[in-house]
């Protein structure tokens, strides 16, 4: 899962595009670059680690123009070296810088049919590369010389014809204009918002809501599922639906993922974990568990745990201290980094533990690892029961849609009981969250959104379309890059 933000309209468009990359810093902490374009010429500056360590003044001074894109990458498919990193672009036709958010599903088959047939060579690993380049062929075909908004509609229709999997794309046409699209499946987020300037109107589009409005955009309908979205030098927007939308919004996004003060798909992401939290707690009491106290584990758990603690009537005390200068152990690429860096990160206040009978609460439990290692921690504090409630609901199958979870044989859920993980994490007992209630709790205030995409936890993969020799393969990649 990655982040990304572009501009158009806005005077030094890279102040703005630094500044929404360090609000998604979450998104993604492997690499980070940013394009920008003015007077005929693409500026670029590209790195490994994190956007404070990447961009300096003098980087960012060069950066010129009114129009252009950021990124923080999350590795997916690729190597995640210094060549993965985004945005890519191609010089022909016109132009085109792009990023994006997701996973292509058919990556190797795309990546043989451009160098086998196209006779293209891509420069990295990275599934972007492969989006682009079959952009630019469509569009040199629907263009023919000559850009207009329905040619480049037209290439993005040839995109949802021949990609699959979970894409949001954000990128520029030299010299024309900005453009964001989504897959027809709408499964990662594209916010879009928009400023008066004494010129008109800037616009701006980004993976989450948070970095519009910290860069004083004001938010408007973002670009749905199977649209295609322009945006020309003069702020004249044109959308057009170009492949019928099957709307399925990944539900981890609001578990997980996003910040809390994100509103995704009309949807504020606090307020799902407020119910999340709430429908928790009636799954807790109904198992007929009893506690002295909540204590959440930082920080995507926070809310949810609170509302758990209000729900039940049982304190809530932050127990638990995070070093906020370590990296969030989830997004670590490798196993070895994420339980080094545990140990530095997590600490317990010891009299919010002593003698108590604790519930924890995180936001899932994956491998298992963290947790097993957070409930001795707990237990070394002098805790006398732990109890881990976990906001989603058992973990099983791999995501194929960008998030680097897991392969299926690490799951600490796959195959065993609740009482089984309770037993390998070392808890007392495990509470999970329901898939209904898991998705009651993000959709309750948007009825529109009919379906989500549950696949890690449901084995439903939304977009149909994936085998299990796609699985397989994808296991096989991460199985590679752990070592
Ligand atoms: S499989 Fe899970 S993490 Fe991946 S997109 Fe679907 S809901 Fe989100």
């Amino acid at each position: 899962m990655c982040g990304f933000i572009g501009v158009i309209g806005a005077d030094d468009a890279v102040r703005e595009i630094y500044d929404g990359l360090v609000a998604i810093q979450h998104r993604g902490q492997d690499a980070a670059g940013i394009i920008t374009y003015d007077n005929g010429r693409f500026h670029v500056k590209k790195g490994e680690g994190l956007v404070r360590d990447i961009f300096t003044v003098a980087n960012v001074e060069r950066l010129k123009g009114n129009l252009g894109l950021g990124h923080v990458r999350y590795p997916t498919v690729g190597s995640g070296g210094g060549e993965d990193a985004q945005p890519f672009t191609v010089n022909f036709p016109f132009g085109i810088a792009m990023a994006h958010n997701g996973n292509v599903a058919n990556y190797e088959d795309l990546r043989g049919d451009l160098e086998h047939e196209s006779l293209r060579v891509l420069y990295s690993g990275c599934d972007v590369e492969v989006i682009l380049n079959v952009f630019a062929g469509a569009l040199a075909r629907s263009a023919n010389g000559t850009f207009t908004p329905s040619a480049y509609h037209a290439a993005v229709k040839e995109v949802y014809r021949t990609v699959r999997g979970a894409y949001s794309v954000v990128g520029f046409v030299a010299g024309h204009g900005l453009f964001a699209f989504r897959d027809p499946y709408g499964i990662k987020p594209i916010a879009v918002g928009r400023r008066a300037t004494p010129d008109g109107y800037a616009y701006a589009v980004a993976s989450e809501s948070v970095v519009l409005s910290t860069t004083d955009y004001e938010l408007i309908p973002g670009c749905a599922p199977g649209e295609a979205l322009f945006i020309d030098l003069d702020g004249t927007v044109s959308r057009a639906q170009v492949a019928e939308p099957h709307h399925h919004p990944c539900v981890f996004e609001f578990v997980y993922f996003a910040r809390p003060d994100s509103y995704l798909e009309g949807i504020s992401v606090y307020e799902a974990r407020i119910r999340m939290g709430e429908r928790l707690a009636k799954v807790f009491q109904a198992e007929g568990h009893t506690a002295d106290v909540v204590v959440p584990i930082p920080d995507s758990a926070r809310t949810a745990a609170l509302a758990m603690a209000q729900a039940l009537g049982i304190p809530y005390h932050e127990g638990l201290v995070k070093n906020r200068y370590v990296g969030r152990t989830f997004i670590m690429p490798s196993d070895g980094e994420r339980k080094r860096s545990l140990r530095h990160k997590l600490n317990a206040i010891e009299e919010e533990f002593r003698g108590k009978d604790v519930l924890l609460v995180d936001d899932s439990i994956v491998r298992g690892h963290t947790s097993k290692q957070i409930v001795q921690l707990v237990r070394h504090a002098g805790a006398r029961r732990v109890l881990f409630a976990s906001m989603s609901p058992p973990l099983v199958h791999p995501c194929v849609y960008g998030i680097d979870m897991s392969t299926r044989r690490e799951f600490i859920a796959r195959d065993r009981t609740h009482a089984e993980v309770a037993k390998e994490i070392g808890a007392d007992a495990v509470i999970y969250q329901t898939l209904p209630d898991l998705v009651g709790a993000v959709t309750e205030k948007n009825p529109e959104i009919r379906k989500m995409c549950t696949a890690c936890f449901s084995g439903d993969y939304p977009t149909g379309d994936i085998t299990s020799s796609m699985l397989l393969q994808i296991e096989h990649e991460r199985i590679a890059q752990e070592h």
